[in-house]
């Protein structure tokens, strides 16, 4: 097996994220409660993005590109993160967006217009038009440019979430439960190909935020960040749960969502966001009222960001 650092990388965030233990809900839910501070990656406000982006963007900057594109809805948070890693490594982002969501300058928006960030919506739902795009768009440039897939979920970026299960295996303490949020996949695949190599006997558990067939793109991913690592191992639905917690849509909070995002404010102080980690947290609620955590379980909760998003929603 390759091991992570055989890849080209660029260091963009601040790592290891630390690992806290929630006390007031620990004891509301009655099981050990961690949160793993992906939303202090150091990069942008925090998130997840950053960890795929140290690999994507490496491998831009090897293959000579200058110009970086990537798509998302308007208020995206890996958009906004690529952009900010662009910047940083001395690239160009171009964001290509759906045209869904809230296009106003308010939340990530805002954040793209203070790093003079280029946006180009296009209004459609169907990724083939958005990649045209970028085509028409590199070839009209004359500079070489890299295509980055929605949410960096491609093996290439699931590596990030491979090596932060590593990370995680080096911290304390032992879990046996590490539930996330999935959006596009990479995240969910890189933690249970991750689990499979570092973390034996832990658990993790995917929170659904769309309708797309998470078994299928998971496994998917998994096996082709295992290809990628030339790691011999085989990869199964066994491997990882998956629950659905999209609720009225992706985008779209949800009561249970917004509740969840209100008792993470109100009993630790610190904040989710209503599209992605809310959601997700509403599934971890939901899975300790249903006792699927014993009391002296360990359970990690990756907290993925989502900061950019929280201040383009309205929510009741
Ligand atoms: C993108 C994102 C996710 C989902 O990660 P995927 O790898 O796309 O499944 C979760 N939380 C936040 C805040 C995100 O921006």
């Amino acid at each position: 097996m390759k091991r992570l650092e055989d890849f080209p990388r660029l260091p963009l965030g601040a790592f290891p994220t630390p690992i806290q233990r929630l006390n007031n809900i620990s004891d509301l839910l009655g099981t050990n409660v961690y949160l793993k501070r992906d939303d202090l990656t150091g990069l942008g406000l925090g998130g997840n993005k950053t960890r795929k982006l140290e690999f994507l963007l490496a491998d831009a900057r090897q293959k000579g590109a200058t110009l970086v594109f990537t798509t998302g809805g308007a208020q995206s948070n890996h958009a906004m993160l690529t952009a900010a890693a662009a910047g940083r490594a001395g690239m160009r982002a171009v964001l290509v967006l759906k045209k869904r969501g809230v296009t106003a300058c308010v939340g990530n928006q805002l954040l793209e217009k203070l790093m003079g960030t280029q946006v180009c919506f296009v209004d459609t739902d169907d990724y083939q038009d958005i990649y045209r795009k970028m085509d028409e768009l590199g070839k009209a440039s004359g500079e070489v440019y890299y295509k980055i897939p929605c949410g960096g979920s491609n093996a290439l970026g699931t590596l990030g979430y491979v090596d932060c299960a590593r990370e995680i295996a080096h911290q304390a303490p032992r879990f046996h439960h590490i539930v996330c949020a999935e959006g596009s996949g990479g995240t969910m695949a890189g933690l249970a190909l991750g689990a499979k190599l570092f973390l034996p006997g832990t658990r993790v558990h995917g929170m659904m935020v769309d309708t797309d067939p998470f078994d299928v793109i998971t496994l998917a991913l998994m096996r082709q960040a295992a290809d990628l690592l030339e790691a011999h191992v085989t990869v199964g639905p066994e491997d990882f749960d998956l629950t659905d917690m999209c609720g009225p849509g992706y985008a779209i909070p949800s009561e249970e969502g917004n509740a969840a995002v209100r008792l993470m404010a109100e009993k630790e102080g610190i904040f989710l966001d209503p599209v992605y980690t809310g959601k997700a947290f509403a599934g971890l609620v939901r899975m300790a009222r249903q006792g699927a955590f014993a009391p002296d379980e360990n359970v990690l909760f990756l907290h993925s960001g989502g900061a950019g998003g929280l201040f383009a929603l309205e929510m009741k």
